[in-house]
């Protein structure tokens, strides 16, 4: 397993941006369970596009990949978190 995939396994950076729950992630495919326990939900594929940007229809958790053009202004202004 690369060091991509394997970090691809993780979660990603999450930060709290304007009330809301943005991850940066270096995957093209994540899965979201909303983070388990009380306010999880069934586990949500979703898959990014090279600096595309996804929702989890479940969570609204707002998933960037890291080529995103905002990545640079949520590490900056975000809130950082750990869920
Ligand atoms: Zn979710």
């Amino acid at each position: 397993m690369s060091v991509a995939e394997a970090r691809s396994k993780g979660i990603g950076e999450h930060y709290i941006l304007g009330g809301e729950e943005v991850v940066i992630v270096d995957s093209l495919h994540v899965s979201c369970d909303g983070g388990g326990g009380v306010l999880g939900h069934p586990v949500e594929y979703i898959t990014l596009e090279k600096g595309g940007e996804a929702v989890c229809k479940y969570c609204d958790r707002h998933f960037y990949h890291v080529d995103h053009p905002r990545v640079p202004e949520i590490r900056r202004k975000g809130e950082p978190f750990q869920p």
